[in-house]
């Protein structure tokens, strides 16, 4: 039963944004498949992709089948998992597209917006995106600022702490990433899907 229609479990839309060739078809890619294509080709309006992952309920949340707070209940309701279906839309970076991106980013519970640590306009452009998104997205919409190419550390052109302190300023989560040797990928999507609200009762 992995149809999330079908089995009931809970699902949640991700939108990945950005630059053209900062890695946002590649991250998806590496998530689902686990695979890198060195030479992918480029997006075409968006693509779409799932996985269904278990994640552990966050220790913030709290299991309300237990009222005692003992340390043995805390522990307990830790170590339930839940499945959620990732509904992962990729959209392409071109200027000629941008105007479809509401389409995506709309009813979305988080987006990620991805940047090159190797390119800077590509971190300029990120903002224009956290911009757009803090006007016209639900404000609910959970935000992920994402470096990519992480493994290309001797070409790094937008230092860890700007991104960090940028992510913080927009209330929004910071992680760094590569695509091709997969650092960082599973526990990008793996968070975002740990800190959607669990369907209660
Ligand atoms: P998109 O336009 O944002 O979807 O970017 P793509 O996923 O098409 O990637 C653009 C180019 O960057 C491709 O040649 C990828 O192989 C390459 N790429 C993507 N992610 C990484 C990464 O983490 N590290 C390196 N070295 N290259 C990457
Ligand atoms: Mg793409």
């Amino acid at each position: 039963l992995s149809n999330p229609e079908i089995s009931g479990e809970q699902s949640v839309k991700i939108v990945l944004l950005g630059d053209s060739g900062v890695g946002k078809s590649s991250l998806a890619l590496r998530f689902v498949t686990n695979e890198f294509r060195p030479y992918s080709e480029s997006t075409i309006g968006a693509s779409f992709m799932s996985k269904s992952i278990t994640v552990p309920f966050s220790p913030s949340v709290r299991n309300d089948e237990g009222q005692g707070t003992s340390d043995s209940k805390t522990l307990e309701s830790r170590q339930h998992q839940r499945t959620i279906g990732l509904k992962i839309w990729d959209t392409a970076g071109q200027e000629k597209y941008r105007s479809l991106a509401p389409m995506y980013y709309r009813g979305a519970e988080a987006a990620i917006l991805v940047y090159d640590i190797t390119v800077p306009a590509s971190f300029v452009a990120l903002q224009d995106w956290a911009l757009e998104l803090q006007h016209n997205a639900s404000p609910e919409l959970m935000l992920v600022i994402c470096g990519n190419k992480s493994d290309l550390g001797e070409c790094r052109r937008v230092d860890r702490g700007v991104g960090e302190a940028y992510a913080r300023e927009m209330g929004a989560v910071y992680v760094e990433t590569s695509a091709k040797d997969g650092q960082g990928v599973e526990d990008m999507f793996s968070g975002v899907a740990m800190r959607i609200p669990p369907l209660l009762g």
